[in-house]
């Protein structure tokens, strides 16, 4: 069957960064035609499908076994044995490259999110903070300051970039992403101004989370319920029914009920069936080209892997930010003339970042049914606010919250054990094949549901080095170039991870209300085997916008320097990282670019 060729907008990626657009201008202009473009397939919740079973069944990081081996040639970790999932790539069909610090490649899944429609915000654990007025004007704050730790070269100052955009510019599409998506949580004591609160009443803690409350309280720090991107009541803008969500286990997982607000269920499925809408999953964007400043055709393989073209009067690129910078890059190698409009400067794939995080966990003295609740219950910004970061010589703040769904249910106790670490889920028990019989049931006994830890999320120093290129000889199955991911953590970086997980052990030590808890394990990313990779899928920078042309990938409304009707609009625009998890944001800014397009068709 021929399909349509020819659109007014096509959008690659329908996460964060491409949904607000496609819900945006398919509501307010019925005239347009606007394509949406995923890799991924498009997964139904029982309500959405006619038999009323989902695709999601929650066995997500199940589909294979530690038999597959890495098998891609030249790098270090060639034969290593991996798990794969069917909702992210195969690294032998589509790995990323890393360098790692012993100065070789080695093949990875980090900086990937999830392949189906929704992106990661089908699978993600719905943290959604919005960042501080501050975390958009770092430049500003850090100007003539000489107590940054870590810092003897002065690279924060020289480094760090204002949004060129505030907080107040940002802030009327917060409220509209709290409203159309749709978020649980309370706004009091959080440190950032709201004109309009629109979170649905969050469930009740789990009890477990009556420790987080008392050592907060403890140390007199101003809590609030974190929001989250589950809804708890009926949510009319996007006609979905709340259950009692219990979905202790969501992080990593899709919902089969649809509760979790992706950008599928929240901003997809009410334009589905529109006719100006159309969503072509499984459909992969190879490259693209130009005529002079114009993106004149955008080539795609078919769901049959068959090649083809379309073409947009916009084009919008939200892959998530390696890909959408390898996208581009791709593209320059392909066509001359693209890679001249691309490349205004040698801005194009640096500056990438991801966060600073880590945390502590404290064991409890009782098991508690983690699984009852919907994920974290409780955050602070107290590490967010200006005086504290000046008190600890940092360049920037974060945001700590408790997790309730870290070993909530067998399952997720199992794939914490011994890693975190997205290249090594079940390591803990490939290396201890011991553990079996009377160990195995005690190992549960004394873990399930007995935990509780602190997260942080911070703002990561942007340096030119931390890169995403093309690598040499590496490709995907298409025999595309692979991303190479080159990056490492700054001194500063360190100091404000051990300074943020020594905030989150003092909170845990204050569970028995006086500060004499012990906490079982305390630290940051930095310190891990695989620091040097871990992304946490917080993929940002590498196209970041600004006001100046020669300093910046994108302008203030994320439009390429070099083209008309180029725009990137996932986490890859970010100058700076953010100090809490960065999707909220980007849907926020994905709608405040959605109302600039409206102003263009
Ligand atoms: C397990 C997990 C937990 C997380 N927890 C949180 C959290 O608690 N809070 C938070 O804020 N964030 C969290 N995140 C991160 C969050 O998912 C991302 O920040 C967000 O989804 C990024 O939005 P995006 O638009 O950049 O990319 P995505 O939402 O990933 O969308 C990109 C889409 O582009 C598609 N695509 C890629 N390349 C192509 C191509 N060439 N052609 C066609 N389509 C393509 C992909 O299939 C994907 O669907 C989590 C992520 C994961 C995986």
């Amino acid at each position: 069957m021929n399909k349509r060729k020819d659109y007014d907008v096509v959008i690659i990626g329908s996460g964060a960064g491409g949904a607000p657009i496609a819900h945006t201008l398919v509501k307010e202009r019925p005239n347009l035609s606007v394509l949406v473009l995923d890799k991924g397939p498009l997964f139904f919740t029982q309500y959405q499908s006619e038999d009323g079973l989902s695709d999601f069944k929650r066995d997500e990081i199940f589909s294979t076994g530690t038999e597959k081996k890495i098998n891609v040639p030249g790098v270090s970790n060639q034969g290593v044995s991996y798990y794969s999932s069917h909702v992210e790539p195969d690294v032998n069909d589509e790995p990323h490259i890393y360098r790692h610090t012993d100065g070789r490649d080695r093949a990875t899944i980090e900086g990937y999110t999830t392949h189906v429609v929704g992106g990661g915000t089908q699978t993600y654990g719905g943290v959604s903070l919005r960042f501080t007025p501050t975390d958009l004007k770092l430049k500003t704050f850090n100007e003539g300051r000489t107590d940054i730790k870590g810092d003897p070269n002065g690279d924060v100052q020289r480094e760090a970039r204002d949004w060129p955009i505030s907080y107040q510019d940002l802030e009327p599409y917060y409220c509209k992403a709290e409203e159309l998506i749709g978020f649980s949580g309370t706004a009091e004591n959080q440190g950032k101004p709201f004109s309009k609160v629109s979170y649905q009443k969050p469930k009740d803690p789990n009890p477990i989370s009556k420790y987080i409350e008392v050592g907060m309280d403890a140390l007199k720090l101003k809590r609030y319920r974190t929001p989250l991107a589950v809804i708890t009541e009926d949510h009319a803008p996007s006609g979905r029914k709340a259950y009692n969500p219990k979905t202790g286990y969501v992080n990593r997982y899709g919902d089969p009920l649809g509760m979790k607000s992706s950008t599928w269920v929240s901003l997809l499925w009410p334009i589905y069936k529109a006719p100006n809408f159309e969503l072509r999953p499984n459909t992969l964007a190879t490259h693209l080209a130009s005529e002079g400043d114009k993106i004149s055709k955008v080539f795609i393989r078919d769901e049959s892997g068959r090649e083809d073209y379309v073409t947009g009067k916009l084009v919008i690129v939200a892959c998530s930010g390696i890909e959408s910078v390898r996208l581009l890059m791709l593209s320059a190698e392909a066509d001359a003339g693209f890679a001249k409009q691309l490349y205004q400067n040698d801005l194009v794939g640096k500056y990438f970042l991801t966060h600073c995080f880590g945390g502590a966990q404290v064991v409890t003295p009782d098991a508690w049914d983690k699984s009852q609740s919907v994920d974290s219950d409780w955050a602070t910004d107290h590490c967010a606010t200006d005086e504290f970061v000046k008190a600890n010589g940092l360049w920037a703040g974060g945001a700590i919250y408790n997790n309730t769904s870290d070993q909530a249910l067998p399952l997720s106790l199992a794939r914490t054990k011994g890693s975190m670490d997205l290249d090594s889920f079940w390591k803990g028990f490939t290396d201890d094949t011991g553990m079996t019989g009377q160990r195995m049931s005690d190992y549960i006994k004394g873990n399930l549901g007995k935990r509780v830890s602190l997260a942080f999320m911070a703002n990561q120093v942007p340096l030119k080095t931390n890169r995403i290129e093309l690598h040499p000889t590496v490709r995907d199955k298409w025999n595309r170039k692979s991303a190479y991911i080159i990056k490492d953590w700054h001194g500063q970086d360190r100091a404000l991870m051990d300074t943020l997980a020594n905030q989150c052990a003092e909170i845990l030590r204050h569970i028995d209300g006086v500060g004499n808890y012990q906490v079982s394990e305390f630290g940051s990313v930095y310190m891990g085997e695989n620091g040097v990779s871990r992304i946490a899928n917080h993929i940002l920078g590498g196209a970041r916008f600004g006001d100046d042309p020669k300093d910046s990938v994108l302008d203030k409304n994320c439009r390429a320097w070099g083209f008309d009707n180029l725009y990137v609009t996932d986490g890859a625009f970010m100058p700076t990282s953010g100090g809490a998890n960065p999707t909220l944001t980007i849907e926020a800014n994905s709608f405040r670019v959605a109302d600039h397009l409206l102003t263009r068709v």
